[in-house]
């Protein structure tokens, strides 16, 4: 270990009083359960503790990336080179009617549950995905033609100096899955979003429906993955196709490699069957886009994060 690395070492140990964790495995830290050793592995659960950390890192030049649940990501199988900080800050603040401030390590789960608690009504097509308040503003995570960007209104985020700055919806330039996070690398702290005040045994229902229609079609619970593997394309006249239609004809649902396959109920999910490696899903997924390619002329774009074991210095 190089002396960046010690002085970094000594330096949070002493201004955070924290544990900072050693050689960690990154396996528990996704619900793929694959990838290697990360360096260094911080859980922060706090708001200071979680700018801090960012800001020791940036301090040293030593990588570092952030996770929330770990239910979109893929680590690598040689692990990651630097510091991960897990983000547990969760807190949701009621404020007036039909708006919350949530941080953004609150769950997605527990934010239903508030809304549910508190009649407050939109987020229901949010029931049943999986992770936190940060990874879902990050890809812009949504469901049944709803997506989380729509009921955001303003933001507290972490910029590339290490300044927290107030930030309105347009910073975000939404998309379908898409959000300037994913280019940008900011951090977002807290959200504020406007919902409407509803009946909760209506909510309540639209759940239940809801969270019965993703059991038809996804994986059990238990299933090693991370949700749909590629983006839905858009097609030249502007419609957005299932990436599941193509994928189906060009016999997914009967491949794998290594560990991993193609989930048999559903040919845009590539579940971690046995053991698998990193290099399993990468190579299965690159053997689906080429097939994707070659057949029908489209490339298909990830929507699960790779993140490799080594990545620029902030
Ligand atoms: C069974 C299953 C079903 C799923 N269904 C859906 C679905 O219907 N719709 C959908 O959109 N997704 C779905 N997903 C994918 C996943 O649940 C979402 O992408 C979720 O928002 C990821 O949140 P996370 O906290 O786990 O993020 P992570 O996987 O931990 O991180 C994902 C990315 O977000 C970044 N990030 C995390 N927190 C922050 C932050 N505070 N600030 C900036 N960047 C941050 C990370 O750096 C990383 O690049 C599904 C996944 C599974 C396993």
């Amino acid at each position: 270990m190089d002396s960046e690395y010690l002085g970094f070492k000594e330096q949070f140990s002493k201004t955070l009083d924290k544990s900072l964790r050693l050689s960690v495995s990154l396996r528990k830290q996704t619900n793929f359960k694959v990838g290697g050793r990360a360096d260094y592995f911080f859980a922060a659960s706090s708001l200071p503790d979680l700018v801090h950390a960012v800001r020791l890192a940036r301090q040293h030049k030593i990588s570092y990336y952030i996770i929330g649940g770990g239910y979109n990501l893929l680590f690598d199988d040689k692990g990651f080179r630097g510091l991960i900080i897990k983000n547990c800050v969760q807190k949701i603040v009621k404020r007036g009617t039909a708006k919350i401030e949530v941080f953004s390590g609150t769950t997605i789960q527990e934010l239903i549950k508030f809304c549910v608690a508190n009649a407050m009504e939109g987020f229901e097509f949010l029931a049943g995905i999986p992770g936190t308040v940060g990874g879902a503003v990050f890809g812009n995570a949504g469901a049944f033609d709803r997506d989380i960007g729509s009921f955001l209104a303003e933001a507290r985020i972490l910029d590339k100096r290490g300044e927290q700055v107030q930030v309105d919806r347009d910073y975000f330039a939404f998309d379908y899955r898409q959000s300037r996070l994913r280019t940008n690398r900011d951090l977002l702290l807290k959200a504020t979003f406007l919902l409407q005040k509803g009946l909760r045994q209506d909510i309540e229902e639209r759940i239940a429906e809801n969270l019965a229609n993703r059991e038809k079609k996804h994986p059990p619970k238990e299933a090693a993955c991370a949700g749909s593997y590629f983006k839905n394309p858009v097609l030249p006249d502007g419609k957005r196709v299932p990436a599941a239609y193509f994928l189906e004809q060009v016999g997914a649902k009967s491949l794998g490699v290594g560990g991993a396959a193609v989930f048999s109920g559903h040919a845009n999910f590539i579940i971690n069957k046995q053991e698998a490696t990193t290099n399993d899903i990468l190579s299965l997924a690159l053997e689906l886009k080429n097939r994707v390619k070659q057949k029908f002329g489209i490339e298909l774009e990830e929507e699960v994060i790779y993140l490799p074991e080594e990545l620029s210095t902030p």
